[in-house]
């Protein structure tokens, strides 16, 4: 098969696995630099132009989407969905899972546990918006934001009724979550693939922090988590229509409880930890999907 990795940097860990597992399984691969991709944008015969040649002849795409470039980067997804190419997670899937709000609210509509969220737009509405979810600690956060920036603890009332005033004052759109004490800085990242869990680890924050991201500093390690955790993660990424997704969980005096859906998750923090191939699973499982997938195109 022909691979493309749709990402912006082949240096990255993810990248590097993914293109050495597509090659170990005799793939021909490339990295395709997301923004230096054009498009005819036609109902006849929709194409998508790179570097001066026509990219057609992949069977299959593995968008690796960044958050600074989720516009432009689903477009050219979608694109290639429109020339019938395969791809690993639909560009409506990675929409909805980029935007925190939408997300949590189509999450939440299929049951799906999560902490106490509020949202609002007007600064009248701060106080009852901190007294709905519970009042403080709470936790604000950033709707475009990733890797624990934009997550702030605000430990009383008042120090959230000043956070959430500013970030209103500045027009962001912001969350507001019951901080989960009980987690103690932990939250589990299990990364699914077809509605499997192939690996997790737990993730735990450094030393007076809160927030458990690895950018920020958190470490990993491997972790035994429930069925009930397990069922969880794999419907989040069901109803978020994710082929590959990596679900992040806090455990909660109400039960595990879904933060976050990623569709692009990093492979380095959870291969490292779990010791678990998740490269060569998500090629593997290209291969079986993409295959019915350019087979039923083929017959139509
Ligand atoms: P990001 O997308 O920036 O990673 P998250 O919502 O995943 O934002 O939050 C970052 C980290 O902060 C999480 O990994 C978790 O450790 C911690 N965290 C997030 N929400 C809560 C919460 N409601 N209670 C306790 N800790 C939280």
């Amino acid at each position: 098969m022909k691979i493309g990795i749709l990402s912006r940097n082949s240096e990255l860990y993810s990248t590097k696995r993914l293109v050495e597992a597509c090659e170990q399984k005799g793939h021909t691969v490339e990295i395709i630099d997301t923004l230096s991709c054009y498009m005819n944008i036609t109902s006849s015969n929709p194409k998508i132009h790179y570097k001066g040649r026509i990219l057609d002849e992949f069977d299959a795409i593995i968008p690796r989407i960044g958050s600074d470039i989720t516009f432009y980067g689903t477009s050219v997804v979608r694109q290639f969905e429109m020339m019938g190419v395969y791809t690993l997670n639909k560009s409506i899937a990675i929409t909805r899972s980029r935007d925190k709000l939408r997300s949590m609210q189509i999450l939440a509509g299929h049951n799906v546990n999560l902490p106490i969220t509020g949202y609002a737009s007007s600064a009248d509405d701060i106080k009852d918006l901190i007294e709905m979810v519970g009042g403080a600690p709470l936790v604000v956060k950033l709707l475009e934001g990733t890797q624990g920036l934009g997550v702030v603890l605000a430990e009383t009332n008042k120090a959230a009724e000043s956070v959430l005033g500013a970030f209103m004052e500045l027009k962001a759109n912001i969350l507001v979550q019951e901080y989960v004490r009980e987690a103690q800085g932990a939250d589990i990242r299990c990364f699914v693939i077809n509605d499997k869990v192939v690996a997790a680890i737990k993730r735990q924050a450094a030393e007076g922090e809160f927030r458990s991201n690895l950018h920020r500093g958190g470490t990993a390690s491997l972790i035994e988590i429930t069925n009930e955790e397990k069922g969880l993660a794999i419907q989040a990424a069901k109803v978020l229509g994710l082929s590959v997704a990596g679900v992040d969980i806090l455990r909660t005096q109400h039960g595990p409880a879904v933060i976050e859906v990623n569709s692009s998750p990093g492979l380095e923090g959870i291969e490292t930890a779990s010791g678990v191939d998740v490269a060569s699973l998500i090629v593997e499982y290209i291969e079986a999907n993409s295959y019915k997938s350019n087979k039923k195109r083929k017959n139509h």
